[in-house]
């Protein structure tokens, strides 16, 4: 996007990125969409090979990832938009601080760019981010995170939308997190990033632009309860993909 990254982070920009951007995209972007839904790792998508197509369709370039440990929520958001282990950002644990290392939003709002946090109200995201000037909207549920990000590209006023869903990772701690339920769950994140995909595709055409579906763990089934959890040193629970939508052609549709 053409401003450096977060002070604290510790991670090089990803190679894999950054050859699939190209010289189109690499400090060109304009206009990036970060889906963040909580709790779809490498066992879920594969579990459900439908889902992984739907997400591929939309966002073509996987880079497999390793959540931070612990494998929570926010230690693992936490590490994502700052690029820092739990050592430099604090969060070892399930707790939502707001974070006082450098992020993701203040290296873009230094920048002159707009951010703004779509998520469930008093999830991980919308509270250990707060206090920057960003453009917090706090919403009572993922349907309402979706229009409200669908409003938000419509309207083409930020450089960076982030959106938080929660839907499957609620469901899991009290069900099978590869039953029926959690099937209907996971497909309406991957039809929300569907949905999101098409706005950006139309609102965003005259911008360099990327999107990205980028959850933060996975989660495994406990023999003990017969339901989800996560937090564990095990593949089901740290094995992630993210889900790159990298179009060098429409960049330089865009700058024409
Ligand atoms: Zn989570």
């Amino acid at each position: 996007m053409g401003f450096g990254a977060p002070r604290d982070s510790e991670c090089p920009p990803s190679e894999e990125v950054l050859t699939a951007a190209g010289p189109a995209l690499c400090g060109r972007v304009r206009r990036a969409l970060v889906f963040a839904p909580d709790a779809i790792g490498c066992v879920q998508t594969r579990r459900f090979s439908g889902l992984r197509e739907s997400i591929l369709a939309n966002a073509p370039h996987v880079l497999p990832m390793r959540a931070a440990f612990p494998p929570k929520t926010p230690v693992c958001f936490a590490g994502m938009f700052t690029g820092a282990g739990p050592g430099v950002h604090g969060i070892r644990r399930y707790e939502k601080p707001v974070l006082a290392c450098d992020t993701l939003f203040d290296a873009l709002v230094r920048a002159g760019g707009r951010a703004a946090i779509v998520a469930v109200e008093d999830s991980s995201i919308d509270m250990i981010f707060r206090g920057r000037d960003v453009d917090y909207l706090s919403e009572p549920d993922d349907g309402s995170v979706l229009g409200c990000a669908l409003d938000l590209i419509g309207r083409d006023g930020h450089d960076l939308v982030v959106a938080y869903q929660q839907a499957y990772d609620d469901l899991l701690h009290r069900a099978d997190p590869f039953g029926t339920e959690a099937l209907t769950a996971l497909e309406g994140h991957v039809r929300a990033f569907a949905l999101l995909s098409e706005s950006v595709r139309k609102h965003w055409a005259g911008h360099p632009r990327v999107s990205v579906f980028a959850p933060d763990h996975g989660a495994h089934l406990d023999a003990g309860s017969g339901m989800g959890d996560h937090g564990l040193d095990i593949p089901d629970d740290m094995e992630v993909e993210h889900f790159w939508d990298l179009d060098p052609a429409a960049a330089l549709r865009a700058a024409t």
